[in-house]
């Protein structure tokens, strides 16, 4: 379904506005799906890597690109690199090692920057991706060095970047289209500046590559650090979004209390400068004291580090005499002016402390208020906030509010690598701001009703609460933040109305993980890296599972928000006949300095009746790897299955983790094809699909073919290829869910399935539904419900079926018909929505051979020869059914082609035709005759059709006789494996010879 995003601007409008334009950068949402996770797990370049120098990391994948988009561990020492060029030469030794782990020649990185924080401990090495000379835009590769260790990896190259050829329009008529089709075409823009990149830009979850100009514009009025992306091939605006930070967010609900009128208080005015009526002017210290030797002068509202304007009126001044202690009061400045140099110099001391080396305290600031407009403030440099008015406070009047807009520039100002990410920053500001207040309710007050601007303690989560804007997105790290302030003060005994110890630890971990400049998705591997205390990360972290909870809240951390312990399984296909199915996987624990997690045993449970009774089987463990193998089914068997793992202290982990619910499947025997579709080639595969209930509004039949977005529990890519069809992809403004109170349906084109009575449908489902007592997804044939999710009754209602893997889903349809036409279909309430259908790789396929018609019925072994017994029988009358094997036990009928001795193959009989052979044997044996088409074979022994007991007597016990020797009487052949030939050959009149014998010898 769409999200409501309630009174924001029109967020794609590039039309003028009377709200300035803000936009976000054109960045990818990197959802964390762990089946997808481990299959990029087993790519050859990272177990490589992991086998050799990398021993003990981990890694994080780009289901798009396949590059370890993070990866960290145990640190490797890179010497002890400060210099911009050792760190470079550093790190490329390194990469050179591993340039398998690129997904490019190391030839294609381009040294972007190389800071050492001696503070710190870290040092940032960033390389952009080249293509014919163009960075691809937001890739690259990053190397974070922890006390001389190379301890994090981020890996984002790109590898499938074409080469576009060269720029058509040149930079200086980019930055016009820039300047005349952007956001404000009537503004003075300066400060142009433009770049060729290769940008990925982000289109319905994958990317559409474009050779783009990135130009930078400034303007004043309105504020902008327009940063626009020009195509510079045919001149189209791309994409827009402004570097200046805003306040604006969404004014909603009544929260807190905390007052912004008629509360004062008197506080010292920091770093103020004082000119007396004689003599030089001083500066007061931190505490606003300071000695004149006269107690006669004016301050105004400018120090040593701030300077504070009024864009409402005459700057404020205070004239004092005789006495020492001059005081601000409204008759000297408008509140604004004294607000905001209180509350700026208050967040300065607290970054003093965390961040001393940030541009913003160490250089001087400027705070304009009391600015011609209403309900908002900026940072573009400098911090602005508006006048009272359109139902707002003054904005300079809110200490959240400076801290917020301030917390932009301590942002933009610590930053060693990275980016300035604008959603990162408005959660640093929300951030910042919460850490001064301890209050998660940020800016109450800041409506004239009460109203506050945002709340960081609602748990937004990663990638399914991106909106694409910038405040709303924020709250996602601002949320994650939040609550490592939670984890640590818990830690420490502390509570979280106290700026105590925690509260110590999570402002430093704050200040110095913000220095690497990261996305959201980064965000966890930052703080972790702020964390680390000895150049190691494959030994935790003081407080890395405060870290982990924190963030895997979010949608965040290791895990990205899923189990931190997982199972690893590439489910099974179709497997053959009478074959015990072997079976493997391994045992992910993600944060093992957090999660104990012994592998103690493991097993598959499986059903072979649709469910009715189940199984299981035992699995060998060894580590965290687990193998064996069950069954041995017999063909047209359709098998349910999932795996069971225990750990030491009796936890349990299942794969698929709904278990009974919702399974793997697999066919037993040989199909044949009828129809295959994948959706990856041009068109839908004529597909359609309608609402068949429910209000017809936008998303409400939310069927589309593309590539899904892991969003609602969605996949993050297709079975096969880039598209599936499903429900609510997600991306956008869209969160991949369906909608409450619809039913809708995708229908598949008929398929002909003539000539067949049964057919067997197979295909990849990524279901996320509701339990089926409230949300019924089902699948169609011609308009007959054949499949209905698990559903319980009202007292239970939450057995929900969640797909977490592509999981094949086998149905079998007898009596269809000569047209077949699936169907998926939700079917929703009015509450709790999921990811809905994905569909991928459907397939229809007959059984390839009949299993019961290729019986043998006159099965005949001989027991009155010497030393041999003669097999006889008719080859079932099939197209196809053209070989044969018995076999021959001692102590029971064999029930396969393999249960027991073989004493008799052949490959390439004639369908209805008589066969017989000999068997060189002394004693009582019980043999079994399996016909097939080679590959699949009858099985089941039925004696009196294609069973007999049969016994050579010995009658010469000296004669020296190879029991169980394999003789084939085709007169004169004698060959193991005859050989037919065409027409009424030697095998033909043997048959005919015989057949009188062995209709009198038949016994039933
Ligand atoms: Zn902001």
């Amino acid at each position: 379904m769409i999200l409501a995003l309630l009174g924001l601007p029109s967020l794609l409008a590039f039309a003028p506005s009377d709200t300035v334009y803000q936009g976000i950068e054109p960045r990818r949402v990197v959802p964390y799906v762990a089946s997808t996770q481990a299959r990029l797990r087993a790519q050859p370049a990272w177990q490589r890597f992991v086998a050799g120098e990398g021993a003990g990391w981990s890694a994080r994948f780009d289901p798009l690109t396949g590059t370890a988009t993070s990866a960290s561990g145990p640190g490797l020492p890179m010497g002890m690199p400060t210099t911009r060029d050792g760190l470079d030469k550093a790190v490329r030794g390194f990469l050179g090692r591993h340039e398998d782990l690129l997904g490019v020649p190391l030839r294609e990185l381009r040294l972007r920057n190389a800071r050492n924080d001696a503070r710190t401990g870290i040092a940032y090495v960033e390389y952009d991706r080249v293509v014919d000379g163009a960075p691809v835009w937001g890739g690259g590769v990053r190397a974070t060095l922890k006390y001389g260790n190379l301890v994090l990896l981020n890996v984002d190259t790109y590898p499938q970047a074409p080469r576009l050829g060269a720029a058509s329009i040149p930079a200086a008529e980019a930055v016009s289209v820039a300047m005349d089709e952007g956001p404000a075409p009537w503004a003075d823009h300066g400060e142009a500046s433009a770049r060729l990149v290769l940008l990925p830009l982000p289109v319905a979850n994958d990317v559409e590559w474009h050779l783009a100009w990135e130009v930078r514009t400034r303007t004043f009025d309105p504020p902008g650090k327009w940063v626009s992306f020009v195509d510079a091939q045919d001149g189209t605006l791309l994409h827009v979004y402004n570097e200046v930070r805003f306040l604006d967010g969404v004014v909603q609900g009544v929260h807190d209390t905390r007052t912004v009128d008629g509360r004062t208080s008197t506080s010292p005015m920091p770093l103020i400068t004082v000119r007396p009526s004689s003599g030089s002017s001083v500066t007061a210290d931190d505490a606003g004291a300071f000695s004149l030797g006269t107690n006669d002068g004016t301050v105004q509202l400018r120090g040593s580090w701030l300077t504070v304007n009024n864009e409402g009126g005459r700057e404020g001044s205070l004239s004092f005499s005789g006495t020492t202690t001059p005081t601000f009061t409204t008759a000297a400045a408008t509140e604004a002016e004294i607000d905001t140099w209180v509350f700026l110099h208050h967040v300065k001391a607290w970054a003093e402390t965390y961040a001393p080396d940030a541009g913003i305290i160490n250089e001087g600031f400027t705070s304009n208020v009391n600015l011609g407009d209403v309900c908002n403030a900026y940072y573009d440099g400098s911090v602005n906030f508006f006048q009272a008015g359109g139902g707002c406070n003054n904005s300079g009047r809110i200490a959240d509010v400076a801290y917020h807009e301030w917390g932009h520039g301590l942002h933009y100002t610590s930053l060693l690598a990275g980016t300035f990410d604008g959603s990162v920053s408005e959660g640093i500001g929300d951030i910042v701001a919460a850490m001064q207040t301890l209050d998660s309710t940020v800016a109450p007050n800041f409506g004239t009703d009460g109203s506050a601007i945002r709340e960081i303690g609602a748990d937004r989560v990663y990638p399914d609460d991106v909106v694409n804007e910038v405040h709303e997105d924020g709250l996602i790290f601002a949320g994650a933040a939040w609550d490592v302030l939670g984890n640590l003060a818990a830690t420490y005994g502390e509570g979280t109305d106290v700026k105590g110890r925690g509260w110590a630890v999570a402002s430093q971990l704050l200040a110095t993980a913000i220095q690497s400049g990261p996305t959201i998705p980064q965000s966890y591997d930052a703080y972790v890296v702020a964390d680390d205390d000895d150049g190691n990360l494959g030994n935790g972290t003081p407080h890395l599972c405060e870290l982990v909870d924190a963030f895997t809240r979010h949608g965040l951390g290791p895990s990205g928000g899923t189990a931190l312990v997982s199972l690893d399984h590439a489910s099974l296909g179709n497997q053959p006949a009478d074959t015990p199915v072997a079976l493997a996987g391994s045992l992910t624990n993600l944060a093992p300095a957090c999660v104990s997690f012994t592998l103690a045993r493991a097993e598959v449970v499986y059903s072979t009746d649709d469910g009715g009774s189940w199984d299981v089987a035992p699995l060998g463990v060894s580590g965290s790897g687990l193998s064996g193998a069950f069954g041995g089914f017999p063909a047209g068997t359709v098998v349910q299955y999932y795996l069971r793992a225990q750990g030491a202290d009796g936890t349990e982990v299942q794969l698929p983790a709904g278990g009974t619910i919702a399974p793997y499947t697999f066919y037993v025997g040989d199909l044949q094809e009828i129809y295959c579709e994948n959706f990856d080639g041009g068109d839908d595969g004529g597909y359609t699909h309608e609402l068949l209930s429910g209000r017809n509004q936008e998303g409400a039949d939310d069927w589309l073919v593309g590539t899904p977005g892991g969003m609602s529990g969605d996949p993050d890519a297709a079975f096969t290829g880039r598209r599936v069809w499903g429900n609510d992809l997600g991306g956008g403004n869209y969160n991949g869910a369906y909608q409450s109170d619809i039913t809708n349906r995708l229908s598949s084109p008929p398929i002909d399935v003539s000539g067949h009575d049964q057919v067997i449908v197979q295909y990849r489902r990524w279901l996320n539904v509701e339990d089926g007592i409230y949300d019924v997804a089902s699948v169609y044939a011609n308009d007959e419900a054949v499949w209905t999710n698990h559903a319980t009754n009202t007292r239970t209602g939450d057995e929900h079926t969640q797909d977490t893997d592509w999981v094949l889903h086998t149905l079998v349809l007898d009596g269809v018909g000569d047209s077949l036409t699936l169907g998926w279909e939700v079917d929703s309430d009015g509450g709790l929505e999921f990811g809905g259908w994905n569909v991928d790789s459907v397939c229809v396929y007959a059984v390839a051979a009949p299993v019961e018609a290729a019986r043998v019925t006159d099965f005949v072994a001989s027991d009155d020869d010497v030393e041999r017994v003669t097999l006889s029988w008719t080859q079932p009358d099939d197209p196809g059914v053209t070989t044969a094997v018995v076999v021959r036990r001692d102590d029971r009928f064999g029930e396969t082609r393999d249960d027991g001795e073989v004493v008799f193959v052949a490959t390439d009989l004639t369908p209805g035709e008589t066969i017989v052979a000999i068997d060189t044997f002394v004693g009582e044996g019980y043999y079994a005759v399996y016909t097939g088409d080679g590959s699949l074979f009858a099985t089941g022994a039925v004696e009196g059709e294609n069973a007999d007991r049969g016994t050579g007597l010995e009658t010469d016990a000296g004669a020296d006789v190879d029991g169980g020797d394999l003789l084939v009487k085709q007169e004169g052949c004698g060959c193991a494996t005859p050989t037919r030939t065409q027409g009424p050959g030697a095998a033909g009149w043997l048959a005919a010879a015989l057949a009188g014998l062995l209709a009198t010898r038949r016994r039933r």
